[in-house]
């Protein structure tokens, strides 16, 4: 239009359309999701979340959305993630198409331009697809980590899977540089049923209008590519979201602020932050390992331990001694503001258990890692972490003190530290590079916003 670029002219046009987008219940999923929408909402177009009747975010937060609770409920228990998932697809499948029928049919409101469901959410794309509503999946995992999915029935027909303890160490040169014990792993789980997940969660993508990943080119350029080719369907890679939106308030727990505070107390870069996401948990043992290195290592900590993150045990309790050990030295607390702390002049490393949003929080400030993945997809990043990136070190071994303190010392205080230091300090202003005016992940947002508009 005259006087108008092709920015105002989008803008104009978003104003009219509704975008429902609809995260998986998890923190480390509802976190980007909701980064999503606010700059979607920042583009003129309104917005619907739809959520589970479970994990729901607060409303409060964001006047201007429009929220619905779906109700499905849970028929599993949450500690077999894979059933959990499968039961999430089994039990939204029906209210979802209700609900979207429902909407449909009121005639108030903007025309709903399209859905973003979370990648996982299969069954959620497949209704979605079925009403005739353009549908995009939000996958908020890396590119590499998605590009294995894609890869599992060629690392199944090649025996990489199901992973044999006999097998860990074995290279998967279709997907270096990662080994048998980085794959997809979920302990508690039958390979088969994952599998099954897997699989769905690939077919729907491939016939959804377009992939949306949290992730930059300047990281991950590589798989991006093998993604586009592999499914054959627009690829946005928009990340890192969190620098890409203003500020969101999604955190399903109290974010304790006081550690800002404690922070602000401490050296530049002296501080080693510990949290091991919404989900992962370790036993008894291994917590009093984990202590005895962070007591034994004599560098300032500040630790999330979550309620409900030791297994078999309602309380955490620390070993004797340790708090006389670490006072003044050691902080924890319940829940902490992440994207904050990491952001603190005060931290100088993260350990971390390598879900996605922590690592790629962590390199959008610049902090190297110390890497203790768990299980899903945590190994997978963590070997790009201390491989690929080489931002971080990785402790193989499961958690022994010994091995906890001196992998500190050597990314805390030495000179292989100094030099991930040196790289993620590289990240960082890679990550700040996409994300500014011209930047990948900026254009592919304003490609995203025309897309949508084209559907
Ligand atoms: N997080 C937080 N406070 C904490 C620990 C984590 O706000 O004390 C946030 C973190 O910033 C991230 C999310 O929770 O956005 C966790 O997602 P991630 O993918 O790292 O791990 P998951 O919880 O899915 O295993």
């Amino acid at each position: 239009p005259p006087g108008g670029g092709m920015e105002s002219m989008v803008r104009k046009n978003a104003s009219g359309y509704r975008i429902v987008l609809f995260p998986a219940p998890f923190q480390g999923h509802i976190n980007p999701m909701f980064h999503l929408a606010c700059l979607l909402h920042s583009r003129g177009f309104s917005i619907t979340i739809l959520h589970t009747n479970f994990n729901s975010p607060d409303p409060t937060n964001y006047p201007n959305y429009h929220f619905v609770s779906v109700p499905g409920g849970l028929t599993t228990s949450t500690d077999d993630v894979v059933a959990l998932i499968l039961s999430l697809n089994a039990n939204y499948e029906a209210p979802f198409r209700a609900q979207m029928s429902r909407m449909r049919s009121e005639r108030s409101g903007e025309p709903i331009a399209c859905v973003v469901v979370d990648a996982l959410l299969y069954s959620v794309q497949a209704v979605a697809k079925q009403l005739g509503l353009p549908t995009l999946v939000l996958r908020t995992g890396s590119a590499a980590s998605f590009y294995m999915f894609a890869a599992f029935p060629l690392l199944w027909k090649r025996g990489y899977l199901p992973i044999q303890d006999s097998r860990l160490e074995v290279q998967v040169n279709e997907l270096a540089p990662l080994r048998v014990r980085d794959l997809l792993r979920v302990e508690q789980s039958n390979p088969q049923k994952l599998r099954q997940l897997i699989e769905q969660v690939v077919e729907e993508a491939r016939t959804s209008s377009a992939i949306i990943i949290n992730t930059f080119v300047a990281i991950e350029g590589n798989e991006l590519e093998k993604v586009r080719e592999e499914l054959s369907v627009p690829v946005f890679p928009i990340g890192p979201l969190h620098k890409l939106s203003p500020k969101t308030e999604s955190s399903l727990m109290d974010q304790d602020h006081s550690c800002l505070d404690w922070l602000d107390k401490k050296h530049p870069r002296s501080v080693l932050y510990v949290s091991f996401g919404s989900l992962a948990s370790m036993d008894g043992k291994e917590l009093a390992e984990a202590a005895w290195g962070l007591a034994n290592c004599q560098q300032p900590f500040l630790w999330v331990l979550r309620p409900g993150s030791i297994r078999g045990s309602a309380q955490i309790e620390l070993p004797q001694g340790f708090e006389e050990e670490t006072r003044g030295r050691g902080k924890i607390v319940k829940w902490a503001p992440q994207q904050q702390v990491l952001a603190h002049p005060a931290v100088g490393g993260f350990w971390t258990h390598n879900g996605w949003n922590s690592t790629v929080e962590s390199m959008s400030e610049g902090i190297p890692m110390l890497c203790k993945p768990y299980f899903s997809d945590q190994m997978g990043n963590a070997r790009y972490v201390s491989e690929v990136w080489k931002v971080g070190i990785q402790l193989e071994n499961g958690l022994e003190r010994g091995e906890i303190k001196s992998a500190i010392k050597r990314l805390m205080t030495e000179k292989e530290g100094d030099e991930m230091k040196r790289r993620a300090r590289d990240l960082k202003e890679k990550a700040a590079q996409c994300v500014r005016k011209e930047g990948s992940s900026q254009v592919a947002l304003d490609r995203l916003v025309d897309y949508v508009l084209s559907l």
